[in-house]
């Protein structure tokens, strides 16, 4: 019913969509004054994307954080309606939204679990990197497959001894005729059991600074030499799939070369511009349902003759949860919006990643403590909340390293200021 009604509103939507709002390739386009009314278009993905977080994926939800079962029933129906891969250039078979756009989606499926939203959303990680500096042979062969079939990429950037610090990874790459062979480690990588390619940033010149020592490649995750460690039993989005990944002497063409010989880093570090204000949409998704969790249950729920939510001091956290869930969702909108209008959002995105997640941890440990002993079990839902929100405070840049890049914004912004 979902699948057969909604599938052709969002078609039909996308496309009207992606004329009538900004997309990046055409520059910038003027946007009179701020607006917070979202269009038709961005009114109807976001319902689709909400009732599928309700109907398939809130009670499918439990089950595959107790198994850690990979829900690729969802991701396929997910893919049919379109919520998958959203900022896929038109031209490549995509929908071409935005990342304003593609924020409202993932704050709706985050809602419904942010395990399975993550490994939705890797696909949009993996492919960040391709969108921003692939040549067209390259995003009609390994973006243009991602639209033909719901397939899963992954991005492979951290190592087992170098997560903040990028640019200690010892991945390598070294050319021998017109192919590059690769060797190393990576860790914790999401969708790493389940992508047909991968990003994969390896250090291409060691004697040079890391600005110019990487380079980007994009890696056909069947390739000879790749072996793909176990899944890796988290503390919580158990649904999304986490694996280190080696390779040994991995042959790769020149043609699988992401843009120039050094411009690695940069490739996948500027991919954090589109998809940090996503996983803070992400978060407030999470943030959200841990609110809403937390005032069903406080109307309900009786002490001392009244609904806890007559306490002050109950009614009290749900106010603190409603001041951060919409503070951090209009970071998300401002970092994304930025981005839409190619303006730079680097120090906004890391903003609403670092706000976004901590609210998403305040959120669901204060719902844990508004379900009292009920909140500490697992029968109940935010128990899970409060441990899937711990990784928004760790992946995609941790929350001292948004402070390192908001901090150096800081300090550059007044050192312009004195100038
Ligand atoms: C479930 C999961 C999924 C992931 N998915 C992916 C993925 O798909 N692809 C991928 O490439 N990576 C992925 N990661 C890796 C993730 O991005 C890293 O774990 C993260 O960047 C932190 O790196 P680290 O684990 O090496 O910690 P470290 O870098 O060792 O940090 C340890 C602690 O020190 C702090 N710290 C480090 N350096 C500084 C500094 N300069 N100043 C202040 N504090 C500092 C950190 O904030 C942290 O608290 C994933 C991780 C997890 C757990």
């Amino acid at each position: 019913m979902l699948r057969s009604r909604t599938l052709n509103t969002l078609r039909k939507s996308s496309r009207a969509f992606s004329t009538a709002m900004p997309v990046r390739s055409s520059g910038t386009t003027p946007v009179p004054g701020l607006g917070f009314q979202l269009t038709e278009d961005q009114l109807s993905f976001q319902g689709v994307a909400r009732q599928f977080a309700r109907e398939v994926i809130i009670p499918a939800a439990p089950h595959h954080d107790k198994t850690g079962e990979y829900p690729v029933d969802i991701i396929k129906q997910a893919w049919e309606l379109g919520l998958v891969n959203c900022h896929i250039p038109t031209e490549y078979g995509g929908m071409g939204l935005g990342v304003f756009d593609s924020a409202i989606v993932s704050e709706e499926l985050a809602y419904g679990c942010t395990g399975i939203q993550t490994a939705i959303e890797a696909n949009g990680l993996a492919e960040a990197p391709v969108i921003l500096a692939a040549n067209d042979a390259q995003k009609k062969k390994y973006l243009g497959r991602m639209t033909e079939e719901p397939l899963i990429a992954a991005y492979c950037v951290t190592e087992p001894g170098a997560g903040s610090d990028v640019a200690g990874a010892k991945t390598n790459a070294v050319k021998k005729g017109d192919k590059w062979v690769i060797n190393g480690q990576k860790m914790w990588i999401t969708n790493g059991g389940k992508a047909n390619w991968f990003f994969l940033l390896a250090k291409t010149d060691p004697a040079a600074n890391a600005g110019k020592a990487f380079t980007g490649f994009i890696v056909d995750a069947d390739s000879p030499g790749i072996t793909v460690g176990r899944k890796e039993w988290n503390m919580g989005q158990r649904a999304s799939d986490t694996r280190g990944i080696t390779f040994e002497d991995v042959e790769v063409p020149d043609e699988n070369r992401l843009g120039e010989i050094g411009q690695g880093f940069k490739i996948a570090m500027g991919a954090f511009d589109i998809t940090r204000p996503l996983v803070a949409s992400a978060a407030v998704g999470l943030a959200q349902r841990a609110m809403d969790e937390a005032t069903a249950y406080a109307l309900q729920r009786k002490t001392m003759g009244k609904p806890i939510i007559e306490h002050q001091a109950v009614a009290f956290m749900l106010a603190d949860m409603a001041i951060q869930t919409e503070a951090s969702r209009m970071m998300v909108w401002r970092a994304a919006w930025l981005r839409d209008q190619n303006k730079r959002n680097t120090y906004y995105a890391s903003i609403a990643k670092a706000l976004a997640s901590e609210t998403a941890n305040k959120c669901a440990s204060d719902a844990v403590q508004i379900f009292g002993g009920n909140g500490f079990n697992s029968e109940y839902p935010v128990e899970k909340l409060m441990r899937d929100a711990k990784i928004f405070t760790i992946y995609e840049g941790t929350s001292q390293i948004q402070r390192l890049i908001i901090s150096r914004a800081v300090a550059d912004m007044a050192k312009q200021n004195q100038q």
